[in-house]
């Protein structure tokens, strides 16, 4: 993985190069920040760049024999320690067991969640994580000298995943890190890793993609263009895994925007034949669906709440969201936000425990109803 693999984020490439280039790369940095802005992606080109034998200025040369390694994930000093799921956890299985899955997931693309990734572990909803048996073997590795290139690298995903005696081991580690060892940690959610591992790393904040930069992604990737490629640009908010859940459920957010759209008419007409047509077409989707189609109308109330308080250029909508938010706004206001939300919330939990959905649907149009009466223009 090089730097330009990587879409944006040039202020993050230059720091980093240029740490490199002038030999004050911290021996640990911590890259964090939200999901789907490049992190992982981020990481495995450091490292990269950090073995390979004829560095530029703007990068990895790309063809050395340690270059040709890294590009297929394959090199000897460069190790990754990420979640993993075990049936028994005295099992002593690492993530060395795990590479074949790892690297073709990375060679796919670096943006990818942690939900993703336990899906490609068919860990079967149940949540992987870095468990202790994992730190002898990050010991272990680091006691070794390096075999190609002067010196080591360890990536570890998403240490605040880590078991507690796990990270208390490589809390020792990173008090005396072995020379020419560079820690690169990638966090989600840094606050749940160990103050004292906080403490002893460099920390570097990875915001979401700029838009500019996403609208090029996108372009790439999914071929987009015009206003479905301004619209999911948007509404990613610099999450390019966001950005393909969006790409990939297009025609659902379609059918949901319809769907969300008619109940709010019928409602607001108070015709209880037509409620109950909507409430048939919303059991229609099907279980998984309903429920995502109930997510969706959440946030599409908190999105028209926003509208609503003139706060247009803090909106995330598309352009026939907004379009409808432009009459509709005015409907979701401080005297209801809270009840829509609830209302909604409640519905999906009725879902959720398979109560009938034409009945829950059917409810839910008569309290929408009685919401939307109260209006203050
Ligand atoms: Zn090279």
């Amino acid at each position: 993985m090089q730097f330009k693999d990587i879409y944006g984020q040039s202020a993050i490439k230059q720091r980093l190069m240029k740490a490199v280039m002038e030999g004050r790369l911290p021996h640990a940095v911590l890259l964090c920040g939200p999901e789907g802005t490049g992190k992982l992606g981020l990481a495995l080109a450091l490292a990269q760049y950090l073995c390979c034998e004829d560095k530029r200025e703007d990068g990895p040369c790309g063809c050395c024999n340690s270059c040709r390694m890294s590009a297929k994930l394959v090199h000897p000093d460069q190790h990754y320690v990420f979640p993993i799921y075990k049936e028994k956890s005295e099992e002593t299985t690492t993530c060395e067991s795990f590479l074949p899955q790892w690297r073709s997931r990375l060679l796919k693309s670096p943006y990818f969640s942690y939900d993703q990734w336990n899906e490609e572990l068919k860990s079967d909803n149940k949540q992987s994580i870095i468990y202790a048996s994992e730190s002898d073997e990050i010991i272990r590795k680091f006691n070794t000298k390096p075999y190609e290139a002067d010196c080591k690298v360890m990536i570890i995903w998403l240490p605040e995943k880590m078991n507690e005696t796990c990270a208390n081991k490589l809390l020792k580690v990173l008090e005396e890190p072995p020379e020419k060892s560079y820690f690169i940690l990638v966090s989600e959610n840094p606050e749940a890793l160990l103050s004292t591992i906080v403490s002893r790393v460099q920390r570097i904040f990875v915001p979401p993609i700029a838009e500019e930069d996403m609208r090029e992604a996108l372009t790439h990737l999914y071929g987009l263009t015009g206003n479905e490629l301004a619209d999911v640009a948007h509404v990613a908010k610099g999450n390019l895994v966001a950005a393909e859940r969006i790409v990939e459920t297009a025609s659902d957010a379609k059918e949901y925007f319809d769907l969300f759209v008619s109940l709010m008419r019928i409602s607001y007409m108070g015709d209880a034949r037509k409620m109950k047509t909507w409430s048939e077409d919303a059991h229609a989707l099907g279980r998984k669906r309903q429920l995502s189609f109930l997510a969706y109308a959440q946030n599409m109330i908190r999105e028209n709440f926003i509208y609503n308080i003139h706060n247009k250029e803090i909106s995330y909508m598309t352009s026939d969201e907004s379009g409808f938010a432009q009459k509709f706004a005015p409907y979701v206001n401080e005297l209801n936000i809270a009840q829509f939300l609830s209302e909604l919330d409640l519905a999906q939990q009725h879902i959720g425990q398979n109560v009938q959905a034409k009945i829950v649907f059917f409810d839910l149009a008569m309290k929408v109803a009685v919401l939307l009466r109260k209006i203050k223009m």
